[in-house]
């Protein structure tokens, strides 16, 4: 896998997807020494499960483990921390990571508890966990989904779980973007699993998932990043961070250079019906056998127009989905392959939300 590349798989079956992402990267290219160590670090930011939206889902975790382990790699660890005021230790056991622990003899390192190291970088002096640092080769696994302050999190803020509590707090005072740059330019993944499967609409803790049914890997966190920000509807500036992190040299947003490896087409599991604040951005569409990733991407979309308030513009529903193939109607519109015999319609399968919001901005 080489650094400008970003492989994406779609599925419901979290384990299936990460083998094959697992198998495209070969890691044994990227990692030829099997006694490296090598550290997995999952987003447990609150002890809540996956379905939430909150949380990497265990599976992945337990794939990778498999993956790793049947190549003959032993020396690998579970490293995280919870955010301040909640407990790591909850979030290893409510997700099932202590059993996961015994079965696969791979310790589980909480950061609350770990060394740290005092590093500065760009002014500010952050204690980051002695096991991360010291890690041969981590692969961070984050989950896309929005966030309240920073607007999405994704490959570069999953590292602030590498942190003691001060310096999480400190992070919040000085704003959380410059910090969680420069955090990256202290230690980036060296490998990015993205769980993309059902992240939240707007919070990092969950409770308003959105199924998008969608995996992908990267080794370049900013190329990761700036990646989820398009298919989450925001242009980079939205996202300081990113913009930040490769100024200071960590990596690259450019995405036109990005080489995209798509393992399989999307899923055509019908989402379930948007929930919560979801729900009226669902009533501005007109989906028929939607592909989850289309789908999520398409409410992905109209939030980001109901948060510039444009929202009201939309005078027709948006169609999307399988049941719109072959099917015309000079009278509709649409996104996605599937709806190209409508009046107007958006190519791509599945299109991304920004490309989605520049297409609506583009009927009012
Ligand atoms: S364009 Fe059609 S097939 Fe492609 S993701 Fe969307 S609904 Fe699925």
């Amino acid at each position: 896998m080489n650094k400008q590349d970003i492989i994406i798989t779609y599925g419901s079956n979290a384990s299936l997807m990460t083998k094959a992402l697992m198998e495209r990267i070969d890691i044994e290219t990227l990692l030829p020494d099997k006694n490296a160590s090598i550290a997995l670090k999952p987003n447990l930011v609150v002890a809540v499960t996956a379905d939430s939206g909150a949380t990497t889902h265990p599976e992945i975790v337990v794939a990778i483990i498999e993956h790793l382990q049947g190549l003959g790699y032993h020396n690998i660890s579970i490293v995280e921390s919870a955010w301040v005021g909640d407990s790591t230790k909850e979030g290893f056991r409510v997700n099932g990571y202590i059993q996961i622990s015994k079965q696969y003899k791979v310790p589980l390192v909480d950061v609350k508890d770990d060394a740290y190291v005092k590093k500065t970088v760009d002014g500010i002096t952050m204690e980051v966990s002695k096991t991360i640092l010291e890690t041969d080769f981590l692969i961070s696994l984050p989950v896309l989904k929005g966030h309240c302050q920073t607007a999405m999190t994704c490959a570069l803020k999953n590292m602030k779980g590498a942190l003691s509590d001060r310096s999480k707090r400190l992070f919040h005072t000085l704003g959380l973007n410059r910090p969680i740059a420069a955090l990256n330019k202290v230690r980036a993944a060296d490998l990015v699993i993205v769980d993309s499967l059902n992240g939240d609409l707007d919070f990092e803790e969950g409770g308003n998932p959105i199924q998008t049914n969608r995996m992908f890997a990267c080794r370049d966190s900013v190329l990761c990043d700036s990646f989820g920000a398009s298919l989450m509807g925001f242009e980079n500036r939205d996202i300081p961070y990113i913009e930040m992190a490769q100024q200071l040299g960590v990596g690259s947003t450019d995405l036109a250079k990005a080489v995209m490896i798509q393992l399989n087409e999307p899923s055509d599991e019908v989402p379930p019906r948007p929930s919560g604040r979801a729900n009226y951005l669902g009533k501005f569409t007109e989906p028929d056998s939607a592909c989850s990733a289309c789908y999520g991407n398409l409410i992905h979309a109209l939030k980001r127009l109901d948060e510039v308030n444009r929202l009201k513009n939309v005078k027709q529903q948006i169609c999307i989905g399988q049941g719109y193939k072959g099917k015309s109607d000079p009278l509709k519109v649409g996104v996605g392959i599937c709806t190209r015999g409508l009046g107007k319609s958006l190519a791509g399968c599945p299109p991304k939300a920004i490309d989605m919001i520049k297409f609506i901005k583009e009927l009012e």
